[in-house]
């Protein structure tokens, strides 16, 4: 970003820290043998893969053979649900599979793409703040679930999910619970082992990695088919030569994240404070998507009552976009696209109030004077649409 650009979609990616780009580097130009091969320079390249699968490991409560190194975190939603789905159906004849209905794409389209393989797909409502409600959940398990997705905190509305009380439900119906932990990974802490789910996917880019590199964790004991075939590579999980520089700069990143974890997590809430009575105090008809509920502290996801004003996230959006701002009307992913997102009428927002929908998330450079130019911002054109 240019100085005078401010960049509130931090949720949607982070630039890599200079740091993270300096760990890479050497990888890229001294250090650029293949992990695989036996010799010097293979080993070099395999020991600074191993210290990031600890480090990242570490970083997340859990063993690094428990890590596969994917593309990203739709690679590693799609290779959880769709590993976890064919390897329990062949175990036990179970072919049925519970998404959360606020599940980011990657995780709502794998499934889709399941029932085109003889799964049957059921979605879990959630309530006004977005959390799932639990007595659906047991509902809609029966003998035959094989499989529940259930993101961590959710990318749009920032609703964090009591993942431990999920897990234990799911356990004792015997299916497995995969874990979308891309947004909370580095914004609150996160402890794989004591939450208990069976697989969980994770992404450098909202980290201040670079794009392109993530991973799967996936339980020791839990089987999950390989989804890309063509080498002995992470344990025959996932063929592929591994990305060693991306690798060391996801680790770099996760080290960094996990040492300011609880100063951003601080710095995010008073930001986000401010953001949210400032906009309040101006006007009458907003409402904060997510409130209520335990929240990821970055995320401000607002929405204007579609019965006072007529506006919609889009042109806002590109409004403020002229106005040096930057900020996103859903998930990253979706924009562009003209469907209402499924995460707001999934906790009731109707049509003309979805539409009238921004989220702003903040990052490590964010200051208080960036809210304050946002909501300015915003109030020029939310007065001349006021009906
Ligand atoms: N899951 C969630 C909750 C996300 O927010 C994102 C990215 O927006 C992804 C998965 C996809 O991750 P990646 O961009 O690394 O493929």
């Amino acid at each position: 970003m240019t100085s005078s650009r401010i960049y509130l979609d931090y949720a949607a990616t982070t630039p890599v820290d200079p740091d993270v780009v300096a760990a890479m580097v050497p990888f890229f130009s001294s250090a650029w043998g293949n992990s695989s091969s036996i010799h010097a320079a293979g080993r070099a390249a395999k020991v600074a893969l191993e210290q990031s699968r600890l480090a990242i490991a570490e970083g997340v409560g859990a063993d690094p053979s428990e890590i596969t190194f994917t593309s990203g975190g739709t690679e590693a939603d799609n290779h959880a649900l769709k590993g976890l789905a064919f390897a329990v159906r062949k175990k036990t004849g179970r072919s049925h599979i519970l998404v959360s209905a606020i599940e980011h794409h990657a995780v709502l389209d794998s499934a889709e793409a399941l029932q085109g393989h003889g799964f049957s797909v059921d979605l879990i409502p959630v309530d006004a703040a977005g959390r799932i409600r639990m007595d659906e959940l047991e509902r809609l398990l029966t003998a035959d679930t094989a499989v529940v997705a259930v993101m961590h905190a959710n990318n749009e509305i920032g609703t964090i999910q009591p993942i431990a009380d999920i897990v234990r439900c799911v356990h004792e119906h015997n299916a497995l619970l995969h874990m979308d932990a891309v947004q909370s990974l580095g914004k609150i802490p996160l402890d794989l082992h004591a939450l208990g789910a069976d697989t969980a996917a994770l992404s450098a880019h909202k980290i201040y990695g670079p794009k392109g590199i993530g991973a799967l964790y996936i339980r020791k004991g839990v089987e999950a088919d390989a989804l890309i075939h063509g080498g002995a590579q992470e344990r025959n999980r996932r063929g592929g030569t591994e990305n060693v520089p991306l690798i060391v700069g996801f680790a770099a990143a996760m080290r960094k994240a996990i040492a300011l974890c609880g100063h951003s997590r601080a710095a995010a809430e008073v930001l986000g404070k401010r953001m949210r009575v400032k906009l309040a105090e101006r006007w009458k008809f907003v409402f904060f998507n997510g409130d209520g509920a335990e929240r990821l502290p970055h995320i401000v996801s607002v929405s204007f009552d579609g019965k006072a004003v007529s506006l919609d996230g889009e042109s806002m959006l590109m409004n403020l976009d002229l106005r040096g701002i930057a900020a996103s009307s859903g998930s990253a992913c979706s924009s562009g696209s003209l469907k209402i997102s499924h995460v707001l009428k999934a906790i009731g927002r109707d049509e003309a109030t979805a539409r009238a929908t921004l989220r702003f998330s903040f990052g490590r450079d964010t200051t208080l004077d960036e809210i304050d130019a946002a909501v300015a911002a915003l109030g020029s054109m939310i007065d001349v649409h006021e009906k």
